[in-house]
């Protein structure tokens, strides 16, 4: 089975520990840090291994690449320290396992990924996605089994993902353009941290989204609305691509507003949160975002992540804020979707 490659002399040698310092669950100076950081490392327990809720971002805190939320998964694992109830666990083990019966698409040397994620097949149509729609695949033979690091099941996830990625070599495919932050990031940092080789070229979707945007560029009105937006977990495991976003509205005239609860400190939707650290943790956050979000004045909650927008759309829209996806931001720009997301008919 794959193996993390961890280099204990890079957390040794480190000036920072950004890790745990910049952690915004749990509170540590720097000194601490590296100290609990150190434990972890050589195997020893530490309260992060109790504490930590699993919002991923340490992955983009570290300035080094030293992977530090895989080692906590790995090391919570190793001494059985799981995040939650064990039939939590199972279900999610068990209702991700590979059943033969994943739907694939016309796929040539391109597939578009939706994960095991209905909604992502939705929002993968009309004029931005036409020549490559009706290459499709979903199911849970073609899911990142990132979701198991919630849990410290990293056994699920070196055990899946290469056969995730051999169903994809199966197809022929050259490309893979991933709808979901999830698999863009399992295959660009999970993947080369356990050494599993990628033998196509994951393509982030927001990457094909602003090249097709600027490709309609004729099309576009732009939205002259003010929205918030919610960063997903997984887009900590994709740093380097977080600016595309303001790329993307900044081009479809979406203005996002500063605030608290943004890019480095963006807040998780809350809802793996609850299972891993409880209902009050979960609800004190959403209800601290959304604030957030409504006294910057913006009108509109813009989504990445189809499950933040599961978790979050309701709660939003009680407090006068429109849920909407960015993709179908991106359709409404040029001339698409208008009912869907409140706009002018
Ligand atoms: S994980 Fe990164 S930030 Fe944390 S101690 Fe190691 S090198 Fe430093
Ligand atoms: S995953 Fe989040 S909560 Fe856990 S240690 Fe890293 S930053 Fe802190």
């Amino acid at each position: 089975m794959a193996k993390l490659k961890f280099n204990e002399n890079v957390c040794n040698t480190c000036p920072t520990a950004d890790c745990l310092v910049k952690c915004q669950y749990m509170k540590f100076d720097r000194s601490e840090a590296h100290d609990e950081m150190m434990k972890i490392v050589r195997g020893e327990d530490s309260r992060v291994l109790h504490d930590c809720v699993t919002c991923y971002a340490c992955e983009e805190y570290c300035p080094r690449g030293a992977h530090p939320y895989y080692l906590i998964s790995e090391r919570r694992e190793e001494k059985a320290i799981y995040t939650a109830p064990r039939p939590i666990t199972n279900q999610w083990i068990n209702m991700t396992q590979m059943q033969g019966k994943p739907m694939i698409g016309a796929v040539s040397d391109k597939a578009l990924s939706c994960c095991f994620i209905p909604a992502l097949g939705e929002l993968g149509s009309g004029e931005i996605f036409k020549d490559v729609a009706s290459a499709m695949v979903l199911g849970a033979e073609f899911m990142c089994p990132a979701v198991h690091t919630h849990f410290a099941r990293m056994s699920v996830v070196k055990e899946r993902l290469p056969k995730v990625v051999n169903n994809f070599v199966k197809l022929g495919v050259k490309e893979v353009i991933c709808l979901h932050d999830e698999c863009y990031g399992t295959y660009t940092s999970i993947a080369p941290a356990y050494g599993i080789d990628v033998p196509f070229k994951p393509v982030y979707y927001m990457d094909f989204l602003l090249k097709r945007l600027n490709e309609l560029k004729n099309q576009i009105k732009p939205l002259n609305i003010k929205a918030a937006y919610q960063r997903p977990c997984s887009n900590r495991l994709i740093p380097n691509k977080h600016h595309l976003v303001k790329e993307i509205l900044h081009l479809i005239g979406v203005e996002l507003p500063d605030r608290k609860y943004q890019d480095g400190n963006a807040l998780c939707c809350g809802e793996m949160l609850r299972a891993v650290a409880g209902y009050k943790v979960a609800n004190d956050i959403q209800q601290s975002n959304i604030q957030d979000m409504l006294e910057v004045g913006t009108d509109y909650c813009v989504f990445n992540c189809p499950a933040c927008q599961t978790s979050l759309s309701e709660k939003v829209s009680k407090r006068g804020l429109k849920p909407v996806h960015i993709i179908d931001l991106c359709k409404m720009a040029i001339g698409e979707n208008k009912k869907e997301v409140g706009g002018d008919e």
